[in-house]
């Protein structure tokens, strides 16, 4: 059955300050991808510790905070990333475009174009995993600052993220959570499904638990820049009748000076 659930284990590794990087194990086949590569010794320790090889690298964009430990994990492994980006990434094995689907761990991964943040990042898809690795396009509760794209640009790249199966797992590149949280009820204090979430994160963080990966389907209903179509918000922000990318644009302003 092509279709079958895989035997897919997926580690979250903190890196840096608040990064995360990714590790895709599928048990069957003993091979093992990394997506994003912040900093080697706490990837190197999470393989070591399961005794796992690295057999691919996915980049999702060019940021120092992403990339800068390739070199020191690759050793053989296959290095993936966007060919729009070639430039500014690591030698890659691999150039990927959006609408590309590439054999990852036995599972088919698909390339979304998820601009926004930075012009050519990309987010890989695993549908039968139900796994999204979105790095600072689509984060927990939030979504990156837009460095080199448009509003209007990252609100598309939103729309796509939320488009896919509502069950998917977020696989998100920092711990912004906390603060994140503090921005939407800032928007949307009466938001039920947003004020249990938040006490959710308040209690993970105090214990030392990353947020991350998080639902789509809680970020649905809770993350500010996944909703600037949503009526009640554009109310709230007295845009009642503005475009939904004004709407975007407007918020994502906010959390700038916030
Ligand atoms: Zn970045
Ligand atoms: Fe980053």
């Amino acid at each position: 059955m092509p279709n079958e659930q895989p035997d897919i284990t997926l580690v979250t590794v903190p890196c840096l300050s608040d990064n995360y990087a990714f590790l895709v194990h599928n048990d069957a086949t003993g091979q093992t991808a990394l997506i994003d590569a912040p900093e080697a010794q706490p990837i190197k320790d999470a393989l070591h510790a399961r005794g796992w090889t690295l057999t691919d690298i996915l980049i999702t964009h060019h940021h120092g905070d992403h990339i800068d430990a390739v070199a020191a994990l690759r050793d053989g492994a296959r290095v993936i990333g966007a060919a729009v980006d070639a430039h500014r990434l690591p030698p890659l094995d691999l150039e990927v475009a959006a609408g590309d689907v590439i054999d990852i761990c036995g599972l088919p991964t698909h390339v979304l174009d998820v601009s926004g943040h930075t012009v050519g990042h990309i987010a890989y898809h695993m549908p039968n995993a139900k796994l999204a690795f979105t790095a600072d396009s689509l984060m927990a509760l939030g979504c990156g600052r837009l460095f080199e794209g448009t509003p209007a640009k990252m609100w598309v790249s939103m729309k796509k993220l939320r488009a896919l199966p509502a069950d998917t797992m977020i696989c998100s590149g920092h711990e912004y959570t906390e603060n994140n949280a503090r921005f939407a009820l800032s928007l949307d204090p009466a938001n039920a499904a947003l004020i249990s979430r938040s006490e959710g994160i308040k209690a993970a963080r105090a214990a030392g638990r990353p947020t991350v990966p998080s639902t789509l389907d809680e970020e649905m209903r809770t993350n500010p820049f996944l909703r600037a179509d949503d009526p009640t918000l554009k109310a709230v922000l007295r845009m009642a009748d503005a475009s939904d990318a004004d709407v975007f644009a407007e918020i994502r302003a906010r959390k700038d000076k916030f």
